[in-house]
This record gives structure tokens, C-alpha cells and sequence, in this order.
């Protein structure tokens, strides 16, 4: 049996759940229409074998709650919301799909790039209301792209950002000196790469050394121009630093897909013109949900295979 969690799994390409049932699996739905909560993890995961999960919180308690449980499927990339060292300590496999959605989030990155450099969402709403403002932007082209990590996500984006003949700055903990040199994009210290860009954009796993990452300090290091985006994690940004620097013009703009609360409640950010939103949609592509859907079933296939 596999408890599929992940709203989105199979939802716009019937593969995923093909290659399961072919191979004799049984799937339960999450039939709640968003994320279950922890207690609700707790109650539905005895008797399952394999488990799909979206953003889900699978905690130790839920964990330790699983009798049969041998594979967690992240459908996605990010495996925050997973306690790893519990399922290790029960020899419970943890998958993701790193390969499956990072053309999809680049895409979506560049988007947002673009949407607050000329605040294209604020400017399609005037023109809907029958009013004719026309909104000043700035331009992207040769402007400076601070991307603060370089994986699957970040080289992605650099390589967009070429196109636009940008300036590429990077930091990442684990530089990867052959992409540099293949992209034309070159390292320094986060300080100077904060000081330096006209846009950042994270794309480094949330983790205890990132959580806040951006924060008071961090941005001010930022020019008062710069443009923030964040298609990574919400708890990357020190939301109320984020805003109160947005808000007295120490910062033009910022572009999000990921909130500290999703979705996001009584969050300030989403009451700026500066600000342009999205519902964490990166990897929300017809191409990537399948693929992501794809790899989480064919691990579960491969491995109860042997
Ligand atoms: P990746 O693992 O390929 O790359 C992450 C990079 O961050 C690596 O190069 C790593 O060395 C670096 N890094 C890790 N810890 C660091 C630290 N403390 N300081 C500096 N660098 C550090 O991951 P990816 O596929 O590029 O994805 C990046 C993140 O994007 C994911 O962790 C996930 O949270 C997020 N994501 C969001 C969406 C979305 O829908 N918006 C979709 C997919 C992934």
C-alpha cells in the first residue's frame, strides 16, 4: 500500500499512478485537498508500506508512529519537512527528485526577475482597471545576479541570466569551480555578493545554517535598489526584517514563491505594490509534475524490487 500525500502527484499526467498500480500497488489518496496535518500523518500511516509525500510534516512522531513503513517519496526536491535522522534510526528509505522541477523553478525565477524589475503584475492590474499609468521600471540587461547557491536550481538560473549578458556573482558553501567556468560566473563572499547585486535570488536548501539568512543585517548590506527573490524557502527571509526594509525604501522590490507560512496568513509582505507573489508554484509545470511523479514511483517500484 502507498499512502500518496502529495496533492499534486499524477494530477496532470496519469503515468505516476500507471507505473504503481502496473506493478500491483495499492494507492490511498490524501482526499483532504491540502497538506495533511501531523496528527492526521500519525492515524493514516499504519499500514503503509510506502508513502509520497508533498509538503507534508513528516515529524518523528509520525515516524514513530509507522509500523510497516520502508520508503518516503519526497515529491519534489526539498526534504525539510522530513525528519531525517528519524526515519534513519528506523532504517526508512527517504527519496526526492532533484532532477525533476529545476527547469521549471529557473523558468519561474527568471519570471519573477522580470515581473518585479518592471513590475509587470502591478502594471497588468492598472491597465485591466481602465487606467493608463505607466509604470517605471528598471532594466535587467548587464545588471549584476548575485545567486546565493549554486545547485541544480542556481546554475539554471545563471545560465538564464546570460542571455541577458548579466553579471553573475555566486556563493555557495561548496563552489562548484567547473560550472563557474563553463557559465562565466564567479564566486565571492556572500557580504560582497549582497553589496554588489542589483538582484539576489536564494536558492539554497532551507537548513539551520540558512534558516534567516536573509535577515536585518543581510539586507542591509543590500543596495537600496536591489530586488530579492525567493523561489526557494520562505524561512530562508526574516519576513518582518524583509518588510520593514521594504517599506522605508531600503529595498525597491522583492519577487516570492515561498512564505515562512504557507499559505501565508496575516503575512505584511503580500500588503506591498513592491512586492510580486506567487502560491509556490516553481515546480507547478505540466513537465515537471510529471516528472517528479515519474521518479517517486519508479523509486518505490525499484526498491521494494530489490
Ligand atoms: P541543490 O541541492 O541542487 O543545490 C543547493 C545548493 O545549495 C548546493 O550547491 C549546496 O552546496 C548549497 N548550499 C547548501 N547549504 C548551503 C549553505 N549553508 N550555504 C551556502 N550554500 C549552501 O538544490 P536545488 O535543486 O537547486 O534546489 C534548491 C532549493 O530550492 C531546494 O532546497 C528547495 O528548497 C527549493 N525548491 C523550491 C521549489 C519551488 O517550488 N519553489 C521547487 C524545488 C526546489
Amino acid at each position: 500500500t502507498v499512502l500518496v500525500t502529495a496533492l499534486s502527484f499524477s494530477r496532470y499526467s496519469r503515468e505516476p499512478q500507471r507505473i504503481l498500480e502496473g506493478a500491483g500497488f495499492q494507492l490511498i489518496r490524501n482526499q483532504e485537498g491540502r497538506p495533511l496535518k501531523e496528527a492526521e500523518l500519525v492515524d493514516r500511516i499504519k499500514g503503509v508500506d510506502a508513502l509520497i509525500v508533498g509538503v507534508d510534516p513528516v515529524t518523528e512522531k509520525v515516524i514513530e508512529a509507522a509500523d510497516k513503513l520502508r520508503i518516503i517519496c519526497k515529491h519534489g526536491v526539498g526534504v525539510d519537512n522530513i525528519d531525517l535522522k528519524a526515519a534513519a534510526r528506523r532504517g526508512i528509505m527517504v527519496t526526492n527528485a532533484p532532477d525533476s522541477n529545476y527547469i521549471s523553478v529557473a523558468d519561474l525565477t527568471f519570471g519573477l526577475l522580470l515581473a518585479a524589475a518592471r513590475q509587470i503584475p502591478h502594471a497588468d492590474i492598472i491597465t485591466k482597471n481602465g487606467k493608463w499609468d505607466r509604470v517605471v521600471g528598471r532594466e535587467v540587461w548587464k545588471k549584476t545576479l548575485g545567486i546565493i547557491g549554486t545547485g541544480r536550481i542556481g546554475l539554471a538560473v545563471a545560465r538564464r541570466a546570460q542571455g541577458f549578458e548579466m553579471k553573475i556573482l555566486a556563493y555557495d558553501k561548496f563552489p562548484n569551480n567547473r560550472a563557474a567556468q563553463e557559465i562565466g560566473f564567479t564566486y565571492v563572499s556572500l557580504e560582497k555578493l549582497l553589496s554588489e547585486s542589483d538582484f539576489v535570488s536564494l536558492h539554497v536548501p532551507l537548513t539551520e545554517e540558512t534558516r534567516h539568512l536573509i535577515n536585518e543585517k543581510t539586507i542591509d548590506l543590500m543596495k537600496p535598489e536591489a530586488i530579492l527573490i525567493n523561489t526557494a524557502r520562505g524561512e530562508l527571509v526574516d519576513e518582518k526584517a524583509l518588510y520593514l526594509a521594504l517599506k522605508e525604501g531600503r529595498l525597491a522590490g522583492a519577487a516570492l514563491d515561498a512564505y515562512a507560512e504557507e499559505p501565508p496568513s496575516n503575512n505584511m509582505l503580500l500588503s506591498l505594490s513592491q512586492v510580486v507573489t506567487t502560491p509556490h508554484i516553481g515546480a507547478y509545470t505540466y513537465e515537471a509534475n510529471h516528472r517528479m511523479g515519474c521518479t517517486a514511483a519508479e523509486s518505490i517500484v525499484k526498491f521494494f524490487a530489490g
